[in-house]
């Protein structure tokens, strides 16, 4: 109950909210309970291989609910989705490409798009938009958010509690109460609740200011610098420009710009096996070493690494 209401004071366009085990979870309920035994209309460029050989296509013909391809790998058009609809429809699926990016000759529909087409004829839009973002990043401009999706006419959403919220591993569905509704008492929810440290964890995450990860994201890059030259000048180290990037396959492709210590090439191995353990980046001849995702508190015992990494 109080992750839902903090999932639902975080993200005020949604009626109604339901936390699952994981993102892949929540997207097998939504089509589950929407779609069993009809269409899932989606498009042929967002049949996407999440991570570990997972596919989602696979995922949703698991459900017992039929795949209705539209359009093409680069191009979708609106008159794609229009000519699936039919009888059989259980739902229209919108899948975020989340870990890749395809350019040049390509076109997809939106949303507010969607839901002009759909209008009020019963057939709920699902979006999967993968991440879990609530709100717009202004740092990731092409990576899709829950209020977004809601106000543009998105009946309900799915997304992950790990990855850019920072939270806990969990599947998030956000949106319309009586869609909520119908997934919640699908027998299958029951199969894929949350347990109660997961719910616990993602309440925290949501109300408890920035998660690291959203530090790491905002981190200032004038602190970043900062922070390298005192490390840098410390062992008389070079630092160097460096952009950084969202892992987990998320936000493929953008840049985080920053800063590193630019060590020799050798003193990778020894960080890695140090203790406590450093694991910088090894590219262009170099041990690169950028600090974003290490907390300031650490920088003591980072210089202590390195001190020791260069030595032996
Ligand atoms: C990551 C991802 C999922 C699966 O989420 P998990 O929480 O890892 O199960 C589903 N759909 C998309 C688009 C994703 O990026």
């Amino acid at each position: 109950v109080a992750a839902r209401q903090a999932l639902l004071a975080a993200c005020p366009a949604a009626e109604d909210a339901l936390v699952v085990n994981n993102g892949a979870a929540a997207l097998v309920l939504a089509t589950t309970a929407l779609a069993s035994g009809r269409e899932v209309v989606v498009s042929r460029g967002e049949l996407i291989e999440i991570g570990a050989g997972f596919r989602l296509p696979d995922l949703i013909a698991s459900t017992g609910a039929r795949l209705r391809e539209v359009g093409t790998t680069n191009r979708t058009h609106l008159t794609d989705y229009a000519d699936a609809l039919g009888p059989d429809t259980g739902c229209v699926l919108k899948v975020h490409p989340s870990n890749f990016r395809v350019t040049g000759f390509t076109s997809g529909v939106s949303l507010p798009e969607l839901r002009q087409m759909l209008s009020d004829n019963g057939i709920p839009l699902v979006v999967d938009l993968g991440s879990g973002l609530l709100e717009p990043d202004p740092l990731l401009p092409d990576e899709p958010d829950a209020a977004t999706a809601l106000s543009q006419g998105a009946d309900v959403i799915t997304g992950s509690g790990d990855k850019l919220l920072g939270g806990p591993q969990a599947g998030i569905v956000l949106g319309r109460a009586e869609i909520v509704a119908r997934l919640a008492r699908h027998p299958l929810a029951r199969a894929v609740r949350a347990d109660k440290l997961t719910l616990a964890a993602l309440e925290a995450t949501v109300c408890g200011g920035p998660a690291p990860v959203v530090q790491a994201l905002h981190a200032d890059p004038g602190m970043l610098r900062a922070r390298a030259e005192r490390i840098a000048g410390a062992v008389g180290a070079a630092v160097v420009p460096h952009d950084g990037r969202v892992g987990g396959g998320g936000a493929p492709g953008v840049p985080l710009p920053g800063w590193a210590v630019r060590l020799p090439e050798a003193v990778a191995a020894r960080l890695r096996a140090g203790d406590p353990a450093v694991l910088p980046r090894v590219h262009d001849g170099a041990c690169l070493l950028d600090l974003r995702c290490i907390p300031e508190a650490d920088d003591e015992r980072l210089l202590a690494a390195v001190r020791t990494a260069l030595d032996g």
